[in-house]
């Protein structure tokens, strides 16, 4: 693919900008009615009509995606827990096998059970130092129980309980989570009294599984799917609670300190509002005369001890803190490189869909030399978040903090934006008159009707009937950006390709 393929676009002629401003919205409505009508001689599926169903043009409302529920997988290395992971998750390759010595960036995945969907995480690709094995199983343990609704405890049937399984249940009992018990390589049925043994310590039944031949696991996810919330508790007040913020980037890049420079400086808010039930790792903090919810702060102010396991900590930390918050505030080192894993982290944020917001910190590290440089590496390196509000500052000394809280409500405010279908339709109107698609194997595929799905990210979904080139559904997000900014939101332009009904 050429690099910048975009280049073959035309640029927004001021006129189509104007004619879409000074739009008559009542008549853009109804044609794009219209549009919606000639659908009905197509084939559509049963998703398609709730997708038309729920399209809505009401710019006020706003599509909540509550946080998923996290389930927890710990326990001693080699007790199988990536394997029940790659059993839950039904396909063998998600969670590659561990090598030693090589963190995975990887720790949570989407799961589905019985149509209820929620994040496992996963710490099998954290193997605890073999010297004070107890103390690190138990803290790994401790980290992804902090950030979890539910825990999944493995245990090796064959072995039996061990001293460093009873340090865990320890931990795991005064967390007061939800706990289950899995006694795994129970292969099978003579195997069950082994797993029997397991009630010694504590926590109740142990669930026999075979995460290797399946055995067992299907009973495990039904016993999961009754102690998981619907919701993930940090979800709860979501509607009306303060906005949910995540301070990201790859260690020493100044996240304690920003974190300490604003809470510091500022109030932070004792939560003794009623009803609201906050999350022992999140802070409050009233910044610009508002308060804002750091989530996850725990994460930053627990220092990692353990030389290995910080990486995989951070990864982890990385996605939950993702889970729960709304926006993202990925800060990079400015005298130090960009680097491979600051893009990675970048990354992850744009895969959670959530909103984004770059902070350049040590600017007072900053001399002429470096800042050419930087110039140059974010042109190369994050090009491809060029709409992500920048804020150049300094943790250390408090230079321009206060220019984060714009570029925060900036990036949740394009995060919440709707485009009425009206409009929309009319926007694709205009850009297939300017640039239509080019012909494919002899045929033009076409745009029959395009609707905004949700909210919090953009999601726009353009029913179609042949394939669009990835250039032109770029370019349409590109138009998108021109004419209603979205800055500071990833903007998702989905399509569904739909034939026409037989007669
Ligand atoms: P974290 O691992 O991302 O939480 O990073 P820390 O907040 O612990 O910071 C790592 C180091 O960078 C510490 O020595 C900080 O004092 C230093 N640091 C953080 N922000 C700044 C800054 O704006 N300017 C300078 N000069 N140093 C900073």
């Amino acid at each position: 693919m050429p690099i910048d393929d975009q280049d073959d676009f035309p640029e927004l002629r001021p006129d189509v900008a104007d004619r879409l401003a000074t739009l008559d919205e009542e008549s853009a409505a109804q044609r794009a009615n219209a549009l919606r009508g000639g659908l009905e001689e197509y084939e559509l599926d049963e998703e398609d009509r709730a997708l038309l169903d729920a399209a809505t043009d009401d710019v006020d409302q706003i599509t909540y995606l509550p946080a998923l529920p996290v389930l927890a997988i710990v326990g001693r290395p080699n007790v199988g827990k990536s394997a029940l992971v790659n059993r839950i998750l039904g396909r063998r390759e998600a969670v590659v096998q561990d090598t030693p010595g090589v963190t995975r960036d990887r720790v949570s995945y989407k799961a589905e059970w019985n149509d209820r969907r929620f994040t496992i995480v996963d710490t099998g690709g954290w193997e605890p130092d073999a010297k004070g094995i107890h103390a690190s199983v138990a803290a790994q343990a401790e980290i992804a129980v902090d950030l979890a609704d539910a825990v999944l405890f493995v245990v090796d049937s064959n072995v039996g309980p061990t001293a460093t399984d009873e340090h865990v249940v320890r931990m795991l009992r005064s967390s007061k989570k939800p706990v289950i018990l899995v006694a795994n390589k129970v292969d099978d049925a003579r195997q069950e009294p082994e797993a029997a043994t397991l009630w010694s310590l504590g926590l109740g039944e142990p669930w026999p599984v075979s995460a290797l031949h399946g055995r067992g696991v299907a009973d495990l996810l039904d016993k999961v799917l009754t102690v998981l919330p619907e919701i993930s508790a940090v979800a709860k007040d979501e509607v009306s609670g303060p906005r949910r913020v995540a301070i990201l980037g790859r260690p020493n890049v100044g996240k304690s300190s920003l974190l300490n420079k604003t809470a510091g400086e500022e109030r932070v808010v004792v939560d003794d509002q009623a009803g609201t039930t906050r999350d022992p790792v999140d802070e409050q903090v009233e910044l610009a005369g508002k308060v804002w919810r750091f989530v996850d702060t725990a994460g930053i102010r627990r220092r990692m001890n353990l030389a290995q396991g910080a990486d995989f900590y951070a990864s982890l930390r990385t996605s939950a803190a993702l889970e729960k918050a709304e926006v993202a505030v990925v800060v990079l080192d400015v005298s130090e490189p960009i680097s491979e894993q600051d893009v990675r982290i970048v990354e992850l944020v744009l895969e959670s869909g959530r909103a984004l917001v770059l902070a350049f910190n040590k600017w007072d590290l900053l001399d002429d030399d470096r800042r050419r440089y930087l110039e140059r590496e974010i042109e190369k390196d994050l090009a491809h978040v060029s709409w992500a509000p920048r804020v150049n500052i300094s943790a250390k000394t408090g230079r321009h903090l206060e220019k984060l809280v714009p570029a925060l409500e900036l990036a949740l405010q394009s995060w919440d934006t709707r485009i009425p279908t009206g409009k929309f339709n009319a926007l694709l109107a205009e850009i297939t008159a300017e640039h239509p698609h080019p012909v494919r194997g002899g045929k033009q595929p076409r745009i029959l009707f395009g609707t905004q799905a949700s909210t919090r990210p953009p999601t726009f979904v353009l029913f179609t009937t042949g394939f669009l080139d990835p250039q032109y559904r770029r370019f349409i997000q590109r138009r998108l950006r021109e004419l209603y900014g979205f800055e500071g939101s990833p903007v998702i332009v989905n399509m569904r390709v739909r034939e026409k009904r037989q007669r």
